[in-house]
C-alpha cells in the first residue's frame, strides 16, 4: 500500500505523520475520507457524535478536524468550540462537512474559528485540494509560531517561549504539588568578550554556552536564552538540593573545557542564581514570576562576591601557546 502514498517516504521518515480527526454520524462519509486522507500521508482518527470528536480533541492534537455540523449528542459547534478553546490546537484546521444549505449557519461556524467548508456530497479532489490547502496554512502558522518563541542565534527558546514553558510548569507544580526550579545563568564579564574579540566571536561564546547547558540538563527541563548573556534554566520536579547539584554541573560544563572561536580559545565562566518552590496555591504566574525573581537575586549576590574576588576574565590562551 505505500507505493501509493503520495508524501515521499524519505519525508515519511523525517516529519511526524501529520494527524487528522474526521467526525461524521454517517460512516460512509468516514470511510471516504478515511480512504482519502490515508492515501495522502495522514493518520486518521474517526468520531460519530460530537462529545467523542470532544474527547477524542482532549486526549490528542490533531493538524486538521473534518467535521461534520449535524452531529449526535453535541452539535458541530459545540466541537468547533472545544478545538478553538483548548490548548495546543490553535493552529489546528477545521474543514466544515454541511448537508445543508443554510448559510448563515455556516457564516457563524466561519466566524468562530473553523477555516472552510465543504457540501455534501463532495468530490474527492475537491477533498483533497481543501484538505491540502489547509494543512499548508497550517504548516505556516505552526513555522511562524516557532520562529516568535526561538532565538535565532542559538536555536533555544526566547524570553516569550520561555515565559510560555514557566507559566505551564508552574500550573503544573501547583496542579501537582510538585517541586520546580529556575536557574539564572550568566556569563561573566562577557562585554569583555564582544570588546575585546568582536561580536561574532561573543556570538560564538553564546551558542557554545547554549550547547553546554542543554548538554547537562534532562530532555524534560527547559533551556531559555532569557535575554543578552543570560539563560534560564525551568527544571519542574527539581528540589532545591539537586537544582544546586545541577548548578555544579553547569558551572563545570562552561568553564570545564576553553571554548575554541575563530582560532582562539577562551575559558568562560558563569554567575548562576537558584530559587525552588514546592508545590502551594495561587495564580502560576505570580508563582513562576516571584520564581524568576528570586533566581534573579540570588544571582545578583553571586555576581557581588564575585566582582568582589579577584576579576576572572575570558582569557585568549591561543596568544600565550
Ligand atoms: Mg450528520
Amino acid at each position: 500500500m505505500q507505493r501509493h502514498l503520495r508524501r515521499p517516504l524519505t519525508l515519511e521518515l523525517r516529519l511526524p505523520q501529520p494527524r487528522l480527526l474526521v467526525v461524521d454520524d454517517d460512516p460512509s462519509v468516514r470511510s471516504v475520507v478515511r480512504t482519502a486522507m490515508i492515501v495522502e500521508g495522514y493518520a486518521v482518527e474517526e468520531a460519530d457524535d460530537g462529545l467523542d470528536a470532544i474527547a477524542a480533541l482532549s486526549c490528542a492534537q490533531f493538524d486538521i478536524v473534518i467535521l461534520d455540523l449535524g452531529l449526535p449528542r453535541a452539535g458541530g459547534e459545540q466541537v468547533l468550540a472545544t478545538v478553538r478553546a483548548l490548548p495546543g490546537h490553535d493552529t489546528t484546521q477545521v474543514l466544515l462537512l454541511t448537508g445543508d444549505h443554510d448559510a448563515r449557519r455556516l457564516r457563524t461556524c466561519l466566524e468562530a474559528g473553523a477555516q472552510d467548508y465543504l457540501r455534501k456530497p463532495f468530490e474527492h479532489d475537491e477533498l483533497v485540494g481543501r484538505v491540502a490547502a489547509c494543512q499548508r496554512t497550517k504548516d505556516k502558522l505552526d513555522a511562524l509560531r516557532k520562529s516568535s518563541l526561538h532565538d535565532s542565534l542559538t536555536g533555544l527558546l526566547n524570553r516569550r517561549g520561555g515565559e510560555h514553558e514557566l507559566r505551564r510548569w508552574g500550573a503544573h507544580s501547583l496542579r501537582h504539588q510538585e517541586p520546580l526550579s529556575v536557574m539564572m545563568i550568566d556569563i561573566d564579564f562577557f562585554k569583555k568578550v564582544n570588546d575585546e574579540h568582536g561580536h561574532p566571536t561573543g556570538d560564538e561564546v553564546l551558542t557554545e554556552v547554549g550547547r553546554r547547558l542543554k548538554s547537562c540538563v534532562r530532555a524534560s527541563d527547559v533551556v531559555v536564552r532569557w535575554g543578552g548573556e543570560e539563560f534560564l534554566l525551568v527544571l519542574p520536579n527539581t528540589s532545591a538540593a539537586r537544582a544546586c547539584e545541577l548548578a555544579d554541573r553547569v558551572r563545570h560544563a562552561v568553564s570545564g573545557a576553553a571554548i575554541d572561536v575563530h582560532r582562539q580559545r577562551l575559558d568562560v565562566t558563569v554567575s548562576v542564581g537558584i530559587a525552588c518552590a514546592t508545590g502551594g496555591v495561587g495564580d502560576p504566574e505570580k508563582h513562576t514570576d516571584a520564581l524568576v525573581a528570586q533566581a534573579d537575586a540570588d544571582l545578583y549576590a553571586s555576581r557581588q562576591l564575585l566582582r568582589a574576588s579577584e576579576p576572572v576574565t575570558p582569557v585568549d590562551r591561543s596568544r600565550s601557546g
